[in-house]
């Protein structure tokens, strides 16, 4: 493949020339989500990030093979090597098994993603069907002396490790620096080092999702998996490696420590990291509560925002960022993005019906295409691919108003870009505008009914206004009557 795309390696601090290991292909691993609640706003940001960069190495022709993982066992809360599972904790709370918890969520975030119009990735396996894989990977770790046995728990020895291969690369944390900042309460914990981190954990007689394996009956630590599962599906080596900026310490730092133990060599030749959604100035997380969650943006039925957004107008909202800038979602932003989604529908649509002129084109299409290119080929710089897609708006309008011209063969091209771009690269859609005029509409007929119903109290006519409320209530549409005034609701 002989494309010039550069992306920015998180392992090198810059912008490097990729080349994948094997000539045409691309193995490509993200790290998926933990499925014990719905998914936020937050992670579809760091998944529709690596779906723009699925699509575009699609569409640069590489045969991608994208491993995105189910993280269904093994993740603690805090992150940390002690607590609850969170899979576990939230089967507890509800009386349920863990693993109709785990299908909930799986199925919901496939649902979700759908809505986005992200493509599945090529293999999504799960912690729990390979815990076979990473028992073995323990072995070998042992048998390599980077990891110890202690009362039915394996730990990773980090500071065994960082004497003969450096800790930390990643991250750019020192072992120093992290001796330094670690510590544990005495007898919290069996490890010979705070640094140390769980490969295998013994489980509590209260801790329901276990497996049996040589130490004990237990559960693989949280890092392992996703070192077993790419290794298995991706080999050795593999060309890239996402996940949020959040997940580049520990749990990247660990995974390339637990593959650097058993082969000396690096596993990933470039780490891609998606950086944070934030909402009132602060990261969108499960447990702080700051978050939003993505039908509660497409329905309306939310707190944080006034109407409702469709998936393509958020899924637009976040490509108009860099992916490795942090993005604040507002209401501000949200309708500005509407307004320019539906520039870009609307010019698509004038696109389809044009007629080419008999003049030559008044447009540097040759160039235009080129800097759309430059655009994604410079670490996936989808705002300026959009920035570049509305000087293509600016003269297929000046051309349906006959005041530019293009001819046949580049309006045949500028069409097939325009889409490709559109639809294949950027991943969006036209399927959600006829809901989203159909909103508007409902909306603006809602409005008059509240008027009207307004005017009917009054004048007491408590007959009409009693007749709006409760035909609109067996439509499933609330009416709340506030002293600053009444509102609907659709439920
Ligand atoms: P989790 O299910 O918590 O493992 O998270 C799944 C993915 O969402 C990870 O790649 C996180 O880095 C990412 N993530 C979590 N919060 C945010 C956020 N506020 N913005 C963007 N990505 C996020
Ligand atoms: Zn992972």
């Amino acid at each position: 493949m002989n494309s010039s795309l550069s992306v920015y390696n998180s392992l090198k601090g810059e912008k490097e020339v990729f080349k994948s290991l094997v000539s045409d292909h691309v193995g490509m691993y993200v790290c998926g989500p933990t499925v014990y609640s719905k998914v936020h706003l937050g992670n579809c940001r760091t998944f529709i990030s690596f779906d723009l960069i699925y699509r575009y190495l699609n569409h640069l022709g590489y045969k991608v093979r994208y491993v995105r993982n189910i993280t269904d066992a093994g993740h603690l809360e805090n992150d940390a090597d002690e607590g609850e599972d969170r899979i576990a904790k939230k089967a507890r709370l509800e009386s349920i098994e863990p693993m109709e918890v785990v299908q909930r969520y799986t199925v919901d975030f496939r649902n979700i993603m759908a809505k986005f119009n992200a493509l599945p990735p090529s293999i999504e396996p799960t912690a729990t069907g390979h815990i076979v894989e990473q028992i073995e990977l323990i072995k070998e770790i042992i048998a390599k002396g980077y990891a110890y046995e202690i009362n039915g728990s394996v730990y990773f020895d980090v500071l065994k490790f960082n004497k003969d291969i450096p800790y930390g690369k990643l991250s750019g944390r020192n072992i120093e620096e992290l001796i330094h900042n670690t510590r544990t309460l005495e007898g919290q914990s069996d490890k010979k080092n705070p640094q140390d981190f769980a490969l295998w954990k013994k489980a509590e007689p209260v801790h329901i999702m276990r497996w049996p394996s040589p130490w004990s009956d237990g559960f693989p630590g949280w890092h392992l998996e996703c070192t077993a599962m790419s290794r298995k599906y991706l080999g050795d080596q593999f060309d890239i490696h996402g996940g949020g900026m959040d997940l580049k310490f520990p749990h990247h730092e660990c995974e390339i420590a637990q593959a650097e133990s058993i082969n000396k060599i690096p596993p990933v030749k470039y780490w891609l990291h998606a950086n944070m959604l934030t909402l009132n100035g602060k990261k969108m997380a499960k447990s702080t509560g700051n978050n939003i969650l993505p039908e509660e943006m497409f329905s309306g039925s939310n707190t944080v925002f006034k109407k409702a957004f469709s998936p393509m107008v958020v899924r637009f909202f976040m490509l108009q960022a860099h992916y490795r800038s942090i993005v604040d979602i507002s209401e501000t932003a949200l309708e500005a993005s509407e307004k320019g989604f539906n520039r870009l529908l609307e010019a698509l649509q004038t696109l389809k019906n044009l007629t080419p002129s008999n003049s030559t084109t008044e447009f540097d299409f040759k160039s235009w295409v080129a800097r759309c290119y430059e655009a994604m080929n410079d670490d996936f710089n989808s705002p300026l691919l959009i920035a570049h897609l509305f000087d293509a708006v600016k003269f297929i309008n000046a051309v349906a108003n006959q005041k530019q011209a293009i001819d046949a063969n580049d309006l045949h091209d500028l069409k097939n870009h325009f889409d490709a771009f559109f639809y294949d690269v950027l991943g969006l859609n036209s399927s959600d505008r006829e809901t989203t005029k159909d909103d508007s509409q409902l909306e603006g007929t809602l409005e008059l009914l509240l008027q009207i119903r307004n005017k009917a109290r009054a004048s007491k006519d408590f007959e009409t206004s009693d007749l709006i409320r409760n035909t609109l209530s067996n439509l499933n549409i609330q009416i709340n009557d506030a002293p600053e005034g009444s509102s609907f609701k659709i439920n």
